[in-house]
């Protein structure tokens, strides 16, 4: 008698310890979906970047609900979905972070390891910082170079779509760049760890976020993270990072130019998207279209 009430205390503070450490929502948002190569993201055979990341999703989600979190994914399936309608589905379910996982490559194929982007602004960039100084420490433990928490700024605040739209909305969001798709050794730690091995890492720095004071202070709402849009930033003279006409717009056809511009336009900065890019890589994406393959 006296065990099994015993028993049943524990089971119910265990419950409500669960859910009073992770009072809090998360949204993981698998980056990309659909057709073409904004839905694709990153592909280098085997892989495709939109399936790694509903894959990591996935079982993110898995984790993250056993230790007790409320947790959202924004798709679930192979559907297109816009930077802006990702962070409305954030607020609409009262989201207090948005994770977005992605998965890199690059033109040359020379460039390796994670890297986490935040905002740069108020307490969005401290719960960036932190969170993604967590995220990078598990990464790297897998044997993956950390380049760092970064920032970037556009001419209306975050540069990237789904953060700048996220903290317009209160949200704090993060990227998590897994790893280089197109590299030997980030292939490598990616082949021997599996999807579950990063939602596994993933897991581990958002619930120790979670657990520290900044993360506890976001769940409970005593963290000021007032929304923050292009009106309320203060003035700066001149743009800060504003993307500048391409000069690699000389070497396509204005057709081919405006077909590549489609392809980054849900950013709402595809011109300094294309800006990173080299013409080799562009070109090999206008191949495939013409190739009917995108
Ligand atoms: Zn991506």
């Amino acid at each position: 008698m006296k065990k099994t009430v015993l028993t049943l205390m524990m089971l119910i503070m265990t419950v409500f310890l669960a859910q009073s450490a992770f009072a809090g929502v998360v949204v993981i948002d698998p980056g990309h979906g659909g057709i073409g190569t904004e839905g694709s993201g990153a592909i280098y055979a085997p892989y495709v970047e939109k399936a790694l990341t509903l894959s990591v999703a996935e079982q993110l989600r898995t984790e993250l609900a056993n230790a007790g979190v409320t947790v959202y994914m924004t798709r679930e399936v192979d559907t297109p979905m816009s930077l802006d309608q990702r962070a409305a589905y954030a607020k609409s379910v009262g989201a207090n972070l948005m994770v977005s996982l992605h998965f890199n490559a690059s033109g040359p194929h020379d460039k390796t390891g994670c890297e986490v982007w935040s905002s740069a602004f108020g307490n969005h960039a401290v719960v960036g910082r932190q969170l993604g100084s967590q995220v990078l420490g598990q990464l790297s433990a897998l044997g993956l170079e950390s380049k760092g928490v970064k920032v970037k700024l556009g001419d209306r605040g975050d540069f990237y779509g789904l953060i700048r739209n996220s903290v317009a909305q209160g949200v704090p969001a993060i990227i998590i760049e897994h790893c280089f798709l197109d590299y030997p050794t980030d292939r490598a730690v990616l082949e021997r760890v599996g999807t579950a091995g990063l939602a596994h890492a993933d897991a581990t720095a958002i619930i120790g976020f979670l657990s520290g004071g900044t993360g506890q202070s976001l769940m409970n709402g005593t963290l000021d993270v007032s929304p923050v849009t292009a009106a309320s930033l203060p003035a700066v003279s001149g743009t800060v990072g504003a993307a500048t006409p391409s000069p690699l717009a000389a070497s396509f056809t204005p057709q081919e130019w405006s077909w590549l511009l489609s392809q980054w336009a849900y950013t709402g900065n595809a011109e300094g998207i294309i800006n990173t890019k080299s013409v080799a890589e562009l070109r090999q994406l206008l191949d495939l279209h013409a190739a009917g393959k995108l």
